[in-house]
């Protein structure tokens, strides 16, 4: 069976009500795009130093059905981010500019416990659980949050001047690029 030939792509509408319910157990696929302003974003927005204009995030998501042997067939969600924020510089304290673009794959499961068997050393493609109310505004903020760095920063020598207030000698104690927090250690163990 193979659903694409069936049932066409169904354009997702994109104000923030609807992607925070999306009915990913509907049998046709996705697509759409939109850009989410940082205030759409209550995580991210707590955390930004600053909102300038044109901070906030292209989104296009684009999904088809896939055959499992065995199984019915899976969705498979491809997602693009592409935007900018602003956060604190840790190394001299002033506003960073933070540009994002990444792209990922989904595979969407019926349960917890098929997304828990979901084989770790696939490290391309994410299982996701599906519902009929799936938060997607969710997910893609999870996916923002992920791809930030820890500990952000302006690129190497393009720090403000006089600004530190450490002294050169901090530049050789700075903290490691990935301290512990279990997003991260859960992708390092995935792409080992
Ligand atoms: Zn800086």
């Amino acid at each position: 069976m193979n659903r694409n030939q069936v049932l066409p792509q169904v354009e997702l509408s994109t104000t923030p009500d609807a992607l925070r319910k999306v009915d990913f157990c509907a049998s046709h696929p996705y697509k759409g795009g939109g850009f989410l302003e940082i205030s759409m974003l209550p995580r991210i927005a707590q955390d930004v130093s600053k909102i300038e204009f044109g901070d906030g995030f292209h989104w296009k998501l684009d999904t088809h059905f896939e055959d499992v042997h065995g199984g019915e067939p899976r969705q498979i969600v491809d997602l693009e981010l592409n935007g900018r924020l602003h956060k604190v510089c840790q190394r001299c304290l002033k506003d960073c500019s933070l540009d994002l673009v990444e792209k990922r794959q989904f595979i969407m499961v019926p349960t917890e416990t098929e997304a828990d068997e979901h084989p770790i050393e696939d490290d391309y493609r994410e299982p996701l659980v599906a519902s009929q109310q799936f938060d997607l505004l969710e997910a893609i903020e999870d996916e923002i949050l992920l791809s930030l760095p820890l500990i952000p920063k302006h690129p190497e020598g393009t720090c403000e001047p006089h600004a530190s207030s450490f002294g050169d000698s901090m530049g050789e104690l700075e903290a490691p690029e990935k301290p512990k927090n279990p997003f991260n250690i859960l992708k390092d163990i995935k792409k080992i």
